[in-house]
């Protein structure tokens, strides 16, 4: 040890572990781009960005929007581009977070997992689940206040307790579990296990409204507008919902009963496929991502629970039918299902 004191704070390491495999292909992918991965690998980016996109949400209508650029002040400027730049980076200004992985047991693997299991089919490179590493985040900047690393911790909270990561991550491939956050400036909430639907509720419950806190302390509220241009966890546009599932122990089995219970609910709504047209938004370029995120989580006793989050937005709803993804909410709930409220 260098003696170095440790506050103000400069950087905190997620402990995370697979719970489902983890489909993260691109670095290694053939230059050809139709052939399949040959190895799937845990890289700095691809978390970075899920935990760009959560910071985004959850600082949402707490910024001015983009039209609202003061445009001169870049460091000081309070709309959402500009104070998203200062811990991300712009096309114009470098990144104020590093992002890397460390201590993993295995950051590559050519092991193949079924992308979908209730097809039993297109097994696929993944990193399997079971695997521990660390994520690390730490401060690139020597002036940069310690707000914007207790932002970024939080968003990533946000991220493995709502998202994952890689293919199908929206449809319960990818999901992580927190062991532990080395570090942690905020005091977000890490839980050894989960004895049930109610405990894991009330574990979210506490650590949204932490993580949200520390997000939205960089930017101030700003009056909501209509449907939201992005996704945005907030009441008026997002819902979290807690709910058990049937498979225990084996993750497949739990993938594939999600899956099987979305089938009674298609709509393109859920997600429009690579390269079909969106029709009469060619900018959108084909396709919009699953405004539902389903993360999987295992209780103590082996069960397995969906943590279910829908975020309503502009582009979310070009094409199909909303009130399909109420329904689907709304069935899955009598299994015995919890809403968890948002601030
Ligand atoms: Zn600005």
């Amino acid at each position: 040890m260098n003696g170095r004191t440790l506050t103000p704070r400069r950087a905190c390491t997620f402990r995370l572990e697979t719970v489902t495999p983890a489909f993260l292909h691109g670095a290694h992918r053939p230059s050809s781009g139709r052939s399949a991965p040959v190895e799937a690998e845990l890289r700095a980016s691809s978390f970075e960005g899920l935990i760009r996109y959560w910071f985004r949400a959850a600082l949402a209508d707490h910024a001015l929007l983009p039209g609202e650029c003061s445009r001169k002040s870049y460091s000081n400027c309070g709309c959402l581009p500009c104070i998203e730049g200062r811990l991300f980076g712009s096309a114009d200004h470098g990144r104020g977070l590093v992002f890397r992985i460390v201590d993993a047991v295995r950051a590559t693997s050519q092991e193949k997992k079924l992308l979908l299991p209730h097809k039993n089919s297109s097994p696929s490179p993944a990193i399997p689940a079971g695997t521990s590493f660390g994520l690390r985040i730490h401060l690139a900047l020597v002036n940069q206040p310690e707000e914007h690393l207790r932002a970024a911790t939080a968003a990533a909270w946000l991220a493995f307790s709502l998202g994952g990561v890689g293919q199908r991550s929206r449809r319960g491939a990818g999901s992580f579990a927190i062991r532990k956050i080395d570090g942690d400036p905020v005091g977000l909430p890490v839980a050894e296990g989960f004895a049930g639907v109610d405990d894991l509720a009330n574990h979210l419950r506490t650590g949204i409204e932490v993580a949200l806190r520390a997000i939205r302390a960089l930017g101030s509220p700003r009056p909501p507008g209509a449907v939201p241009e992005f996704p945005m966890l907030t009441p008026r546009a997002a819902r979290v919902q807690v709910v058990p599932l049937e498979a225990r122990e084996n993750e497949e089995k739990a993938r594939s009963e999600i899956m099987c219970k979305l089938r009674d609910f298609k709509d393109p709504v859920f997600g429009l496929p690579h390269l079909l047209p969106a029709a009469g938004k060619p900018k959108v370029n084909g396709r919009h991502a699953s405004p539902v995120w389903i993360r999987l989580v295992r209780l103590k006793d082996g069960q397995f629970a969906a943590v279910q989050t829908t975020l309503r937005s502009a582009t979310a709803t070009l094409s199909g039918n909303w009130t399909r993804i109420e329904d689907y909410l709304k069935s899955s709930l009598s299994s015995g299902g919890k809403i968890i409220d948002l601030a």
